[in-house]
Formats: C-alpha cells, structure tokens, sequence
C-alpha cells in the first residue's frame, strides 16, 4: 500500500517550520492517542501514521531525505534508505508531551520522598521572623553501611533484570513503554549480603533536629523548602526536600489580613463625645491615637505603615483600629444622677442624627404598611 505524504498526513505545507510541525503533530496525536481510544483501529492507525510522519520531519536530515527522495529516502526497506524509521515513541513522546500522559519513560524511585511538617508560631514570630529547631521523624543514611545498604566489607551488584540501567522496556500495545525495574526498583543495582543495621535498606528511622529559619513576614500557608530534607531515597539516590508548612497561631489582640492588621479598641463614652488620645498597641510598642470629638462607634483609625511587611512585596501594610464605644457598668448613684441630667439635656433630635434618622425611617416603615 502507498504511503501517504507526511506533511498531508500532518496537515501541514511543506515549509513549516519545526515548531508548526510539533504543533499540528501534537494536535493529532492528543486527539488520536490509544489511551482516549481504546479499541478504535482507526484512529490506532492515525496515530501511527502521524507519529512516524513526525519522527521523519522533525528530524532535519530524515526531513532533507525525505523531501529529496520521498519515502525511499527514508523507508528501511527504500532503495536509497539507510537511516530507516526506528520505532520506538519514547524519546519523541517526552519531547512532544512532556508530562502530558505521564512521560511514556516513566521512572523508578530515583529519590526519596517530600515530607511536609507544620510549623505552629506566634504572629510575633511571622511578623518579625525567627529560628526554629524542629525534631523530625525521618529515614536518614545508614551510617554502617554508608547507605549502600550491603553489609561492610560486600558490594552490591548490577541488577540483572535491568543490567543496572533501572528501567525496562515493556512492550504495551504497539509501543514500548520505559518503566521502573521492578528487580532492582530502578536503582539499578542489587543486594547480595544485606547490611545488618538497616536489613539492605540503606536508611534508618531516625530523629534530626533541624534548625528552621523563618522569614519576616511569613503568613498561613507559605512554605519553606528544605532542600534535601526529606525521606534519604534508597541507596544511592538522593533525598527528598522537607517543606514546612506555616500556621500562625490566633493573636489575643490583632487579627491579620494579608499585609494590614486590625483590632478593636473600646473607648468611653465621654472619650467618644468629647474626644480624646489614647495609647494604641502596636507590634512594635504603643503609639498614641487622637479620637476626635463625636466620634461614632465602629469607627476606622488608619495607621499607615503599622501592619506587617510581606515575605513577597516590599510594602508595609497599615494597622486598622476600630474603635467601640462601651456603656458604662456598675454605676454609683452619683454617676446614675449625672446620666439622668444628661438625659434630660439631651432629650432633642440635634444631639443624636443617627437615631433621629434611623426613628424617622422606623415611622415611615409602620405609616406605609398601614396605608
Ligand atoms: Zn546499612
Ligand atoms: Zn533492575
């Protein structure tokens, strides 16, 4: 049967460059893909068609044979081949996709796992940053055996399932697919006379203290990694990184929101009245905080630059004071008789806007249902 052209087979002109060539191979490839048709030959064959169109001309000296000479150029059993299709997906598959289908040269264990620890600290201690020593329960090197995991005095051997390269090639469907050698568990390598300590593992459980730098302006949620922190990976891999997780712990007084604080103060009602200045706490110490005279409760007090300077972003966010007005309690009669008087003086709308208002609407609210 008659090849098709590959630039038809791709949908391309034949002066596409390489990156319009990976494009369109991709587009057909994802649409045509074994995986997201099972059991359809049809698009089995498209996908094969495509892949060796693509194999070719993303290929610049199979491209120029095959522009030269057509398929013969580049067909193993062609009369001018010699540089022949060589089959095989793996490397143009992690090339075009990536991650996409999970790499078709998916790895064995080549390195111990992430551990994740959470950090319980003060907003102080966000704020302003601190060191923290943290014990972590974590596999770490077997010293007897150096993490080799063979017993002193042996040395392992290369695997013979994989003859030590880690990966084996399983043929699934009409494409091999590189995996982790089940043997070995892609380390490439096997244990004749395991160590004692560590029964061939090469890591033991152990304890570390481990000294945690964290940095002004650190929130819930942010993360510090640990480079090589981790699990120790079997022998002879590397190890995985630690991150650890901050939670900062609830403050009696402020309360964070990305970089400003907030906090409520209450005032008197005389403060409130006829104003005042009050000392207001800050992370830093007290600052004074002038409170106009008439001052309504609920009212918000901006203090620029008396918030917390973000880990990420130079600006320093602002401390917002809400004041709340407090009824007195635990009067004398003295104080009662002082109130009634003022009761008395008060007693027109003028001294009270708000209310005045808030009953006018309260009013018109009844008149209407009424009507
Ligand atoms: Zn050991
Ligand atoms: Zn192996």
């Amino acid at each position: 049967m008659a090849k098709s052209d590959y630039y038809e087979t791709l949908g391309v002109d034949r002066g596409a460059d390489a990156a319009a060539i990976k494009k369109a191979y991709r587009r057909i490839a994802m649409k045509y893909h074994p995986d997201r048709n099972p059991d359809d030959p049809k698009a089995e064959d498209k996908f094969k068609d495509a892949s060796e169109a693509y194999e070719i001309l993303a290929d610049e000296q199979k491209r120029e044979a095959y522009d030269r000479y057509g398929h013969a150029g580049v067909d193993p059993q062609g009369a001018g081949g010699g540089q022949g299709f060589s089959g095989g997906f793996g490397d143009i598959f992690s090339d075009v996709f990536g991650d996409v289908f999970g790499g078709a040269g998916a790895r064995g264990p080549s390195r111990g796992s992430d551990l994740q620890y959470t950090l319980e600290i003060t907003l102080e201690q966000a704020v302003k940053g601190t060191t923290v020593k943290i014990k972590i329960p974590t596999n770490v090197s077997c010293d007897t055996c150096d993490g080799s995991g063979a017993k002193p005095g042996t040395s392992s051997s290369t695997c013979k399932t994989c003859n030590g390269n880690g990966q084996v090639r399983m043929q699934q469907g009409f494409f091999s697919v590189q995996q982790g050698c089940p043997t070995c568990r892609g380390i490439g390598k096997t244990i004749d006379s395991p160590c004692t300590n560590c029964r061939g593992q090469g890591v033991v459980r152990q304890n570390k203290t481990l000294s945690v730098k964290v940095p002004a302006g650190v929130d819930t949620g942010d993360r510090i990694r640990l480079s090589g922190e981790g699990e120790a990976g079997p022998a002879g891999t590397i190890a995985g990184d630690l991150y650890v997780q901050m939670s900062v712990k609830s403050h009696p007084i402020f309360e964070r929101r990305a970089a400003d604080l907030y906090c409520e103060i209450p005032i008197s009602i005389v403060d409130a009245s006829l104003g005042s200045e009050i000392e207001v706490p800050t992370l830093t110490g007290k600052v004074k905080l002038k409170i106009p005279a008439e001052t309504q409760t609920g009212k918000l007090f901006r203090m620029r630059g008396k918030g917390v300077k973000p880990v990420r972003g130079s600006v320093t966010g602002d401390l917002l004071c809400r004041v709340v007005i407090e009824t007195p309690v635990k009067l004398n009669s003295e104080q009662k008789e002082l109130l009634e008087k003022l009761r008395e003086s008060l007693g027109q709308s003028k001294h009270a806007p708000q209310s005045h208002t808030w009953f006018n609407g309260v009013k018109k609210f009844f008149d209407d249902l009424s009507s």
